[in-house]
């Protein structure tokens, strides 16, 4: 991997040291802002690889800055790691919902954090070089394959029958391996579908997609309180 560019965006110097020399020591570069002002301003200026974001900075909350990002051409897929004090489960959610791809709650070990910081960049690594040419199909861990023009998923070359949101969460889940998705984002997601979707919804949703895959089942996770991710790995 090329050396990349981390963001430090925290207001608490004790902390904003402890993440920047854990990231030197990983061999990466170090760019650090106090708060959300400073945090835009060198996002502009510098390439900038993945973003370690606070929520609660002075000015600007960590939450308002991540929508800024993201709604700049240059920021939309920019892996966005956010902090949060343990108790903030509505930030975690709120987070997740303008677009930070994971989180990590204080106090955390920056053994941790380095392991989320080198799994987003591999993931967007990844995502970047699959995105050309475009493909219909999607080849999953554990033998999955979604044929997206055909609606169609297999496991090992055998097909899964699926319904209509349950494909669509499976894709929208495995489109972005790995990140948190609240289930709000997963109603937003299937809602096309004609009929009202609520959060208990999509719980039953999941149960029975987790049951048609069988053992590769488990790669959707449950995170406790926020969401469901895929899981990149088996
Ligand atoms: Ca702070």
């Amino acid at each position: 991997m090329a050396k990349k560019t981390i963001l430090v965006v925290e207001d608490e110097e004790d902390i904003q040291q402890l993440i920047t020399f854990h990231l030197i020591k990983e061999n990466f570069f170090v760019i650090c802002a106090d708060d959300g002002d400073e945090c835009l301003r060198k996002f502009h200026e510098e390439h900038i690889d993945l973003i370690i974001l606070d929520i609660m900075l002075p000015g600007k909350s960590g939450l308002e800055v991540c929508k800024a990002i993201r709604q700049e051409s240059k920021g939309a897929t920019v892996p966005i790691i956010m902090l949060t004090a343990r108790s903030e489960e509505r930030d975690i959610i709120e987070g997740l919902e303008t677009g930070a791809d994971d989180y990590i709650t204080k106090p955390f070990s920056p053994k941790v954090l380095m392991a989320r910081v080198k799994a987003h960049l591999r993931r967007k690594d990844e995502l970047d070089s699959r995105r050309q040419p475009e493909s219909a199909k999607m080849a999953l861990p554990m033998g999955i394959t979604l044929n997206l023009d055909l609606h169609q998923v297999t496991i090992d070359g055998k097909e899964v029958e699926l319904t209509v949101s349950e494909f669509n969460i499976l894709r929208f889940l495995a489109s972005r391996p790995d990140r948190v998705f609240s289930r709000q984002q997963i109603i937003d997601e299937i809602r096309g579908d004609g009929y009202e979707v609520t959060a208990r919804a999509v719980d039953v949703q999941i149960h029975g997609l987790r049951k048609k895959l069988g053992e590769a089942g488990s790669l959707i996770e449950t995170v406790r309180g926020v969401g469901y991710r895929f899981r990149a790995d088996e």
